[in-house]
């Protein structure tokens, strides 16, 4: 069947459409631009944006694949982690249009579709792969078997920040425009990477640490590397801040992720989720995966932020692997923790 992937977990409301692994169309709206001016994600407006954008956006997935709403053979839909009052409005979207098409409901993972956004590009994962997970709000290395059948093992999580909010938080403190991330990216290509001596957070020391992250120290040097140049009357260099800054969180994070792969033996690893975005993450990512005879796979860009596709996929994956569906009284989860890719919590109870 065709699934239709609903997410609207934060700022973006997407609908996508995959049958048998393969995208068959597309769509994606964006409340980005009008939390610019708060500086993060207003949850009230993010949640208004989605009531707006959902029904066009699920038109314009089906426009994009050539195909109508009687074509959809079964809604997957994200009921967590995310936004409580952003994630509802998908989630009474999807129930709807599941009640009144007389299809399946699946609850997804908002991580588990981040993760599957890759086999729309490279095809199914292999089994195992380590996933380097890492967004806005989770910086993660995984251990993933069947992403659908078998559960997932939490290699290393971050203690505190996700590089993400890293990326975001810094960039605030550069003057730099919301959303930071690519902002930092953009400025970087100018600078030296090796201007500033940023720390490499849990690189050394004990071992306990060594495929976990920590990110909060990253953020107050890189603030306060800023404030030193303000107080002292200097003009801030704000490429070479920029590239040593994503230089610190590219080394880190493709540091660990490879050896993790190598603690485990495994040959493969992909990188998700919209840091995954980064072109020093990609690029040294492919160097030392390279150097160490690992295969890398990364999402294309449009594949690692927030999108309906990845949810579609994780959708057709479960029907695939004759999943159970959420009863339609299924609800969100908005801190659910990542351990299956299905999420149907307060199923029937
Ligand atoms: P989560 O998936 O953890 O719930 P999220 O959905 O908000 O969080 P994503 O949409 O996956 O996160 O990713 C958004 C994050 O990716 C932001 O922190 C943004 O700054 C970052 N990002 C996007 N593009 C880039 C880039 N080119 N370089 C660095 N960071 C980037
Ligand atoms: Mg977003
Ligand atoms: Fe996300």
């Amino acid at each position: 069947p065709v699934v239709l992937g609903i997410e609207s977990s934060c700022d973006e409301t997407g609908a996508g459409l995959v049958r048998d692994g393969r995208l068959l169309g597309r769509a994606l709206a964006s409340s980005m631009a009008e939390h610019a001016r708060f500086g993060g994600v207003v949850p009230e407006i993010a949640a208004r944006a989605h009531v707006h954008a959902l029904t066009p956006v699920v038109r314009g997935a089906l426009a994009d694949a050539g195909l109508r709403t009687a074509d959809i053979g079964a809604v997957a839909v994200t009921t967590g982690p995310g936004l409580s009052s952003a994630l509802q409005v998908g989630l009474a979207g999807a129930k709807g249009l599941a009640y009144a098409l007389g299809v399946p409901l699946y609850g997804v993972h908002h991580l588990a579709g981040h993760v599957a956004a890759d086999t729309l590009e490279h095809g199914p994962l292999p089994d195992p792969c380590v996933v380097l997970i890492v967004s806005g709000g989770h910086t993660s290395l995984l251990l993933v078997r069947d992403l659908v059948r078998d559960p997932i093992t939490h290699l290393g999580d971050t203690l505190d920040d996700a590089a993400g909010e890293c990326f975001d938080k810094v960039a605030r403190v550069f003057g730099l425009p919301y959303p930071g991330g690519p902002a930092i990216d953009r400025t970087a290509r100018e600078g030296d990477p090796r201007a500033v001596p940023f720390p490499r957070p849990l690189t050394t020391g004990a071992p306990a640490n060594r495929f976990t992250f920590s990110f909060s120290g990253l953020k107050t040097a890189g603030a306060r590397w800023a404030e030193a140049h303000r107080a002292a009357g200097r003009p801030l260099p704000l490429a070479d801040g920029a590239a040593s800054l994503q230089e610190a969180i590219a080394d880190v994070l493709t540091r660990k992720a490879v050896a993790a792969c190598a603690e485990h033996d495994v040959r493969t690893l992909v990188v998700v989720g919209g840091v995954a975005a980064n072109s020093r993450v990609r690029s040294l990512a492919e160097e030392r995966c390279s150097a160490a005879g690992i295969t890398l796979r990364v999402p294309p860009l449009r594949l690692c932020t927030d999108n309906g596709a990845m949810i579609a996929a994780v959708g057709d994956l479960l029907v695939r692997a004759g999943a159970e569906p959420a009863p339609l009284d299924v609800s969100i989860d908005p801190s659910a923790p990542l351990e299956y890719a299905a999420l149907h919590p307060g199923a029937g109870s």
